[in-house]
């Protein structure tokens, strides 16, 4: 298997204050700056975009949650891709579990919206992820395989050469219920696959696909030991700078 720089993921969702999105930021991007090879993604909310992209001047990626499948024009409150480059973003979130489950969001809509992220020049990491139900029925694989080439339709192999994709279970976002090893490692061997077919092997084998849900300082370096696994997207546990350092060092082992 090709070798993958290490990318984690900080998800802020709608946490921090101004004063707290900016000394977290600086502890993050003073902590990343010392592991050059992982990419170390931070992902705010949208009013502390622009301060934080200052405070950590280059140190990390700085990203949004989400940006608008439109360009511009009559879409109240929404925020499109162009905008976050345009304040400094280099990374966005396409179709987190909360977006998809929460709000509605189809992959019709996400394909949309990770060409928007492409065409501003942003790391679009894609979430994928099946549900309990969905896990107990047995069709975590077919789900995976229906949301990428849901998202991905439409979209060339040179379009999505900077493509991440998160494998983010449903049950174990926010829920302290981790993948084990193994079943993240299936899931991500399924990407792989899938991303194989849709495009080609070399293609697959160069995607980062990281691994969220409910990972902490404890278990990540289990999980980031597995070959399959290149990182992880990490909500709760991102809002302490000690504990995403800790995540940072357990993703700094692959580097
Ligand atoms: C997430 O928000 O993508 C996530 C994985 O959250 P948590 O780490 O809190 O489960």
């Amino acid at each position: 298997m090709a070798q993958r720089t290490p990318f984690l993921g900080g998800n802020w969702k709608m946490n921090t204050t101004p004063a707290t999105a900016l000394e977290l930021a600086a502890a993050v991007a003073t902590k990343a700056r010392a592991f050059p090879r992982v990419d170390v993604a931070i992902y705010p909310p949208f009013p502390f975009l622009q301060a934080t992209v200052a405070v950590v001047a280059g140190g990390a990626l700085v990203g949004g949650q989400d940006c608008s499948s439109e360009i511009a024009g009559a879409f109240t409150g929404q925020t499109s891709a162009g905008m976050l480059a345009d304040l400094g973003c280099t990374s966005v979130l396409i179709g987190h579990s909360e977006r998809r489950h929460g709000l509605g969001e189809t992959d019709a809509v996400l394909s949309k919206k990770l060409g928007r992220a492409i065409d501003a020049g942003l790391v679009p990491v894609l979430c994928v992820g099946e549900t309990l139900v969905e896990r107990e029925a047995g069709n975590t694989h077919e789900i995976i395989g229906l949301q990428l080439r849901g998202a991905l339709a439409g979209h060339s192999a040179e379009a999505m050469s900077r493509l991440v994709v998160a494998y983010e279970p449903v049950w174990a976002i926010g829920t302290g219920r981790t993948a084990t090893p193994d079943d993240a490692a299936e899931a991500h061997r399924t990407v792989h696959r899938t991303l194989g077919v849709l495009y080609d092997v070399r293609f697959s084998e160069r995607v980062r696909v990281i691994y969220g849900g409910s990972v902490n300082a404890k278990n990540a370096a289990d999980l980031f030991s597995r070959e399959e696994i290149d990182g992880g997207l990490v909500g709760g546990a991102s809002l302490q700078a000690a504990d995403f350092a800790a995540i940072i060092d357990a993703a700094s082992l692959r580097a």
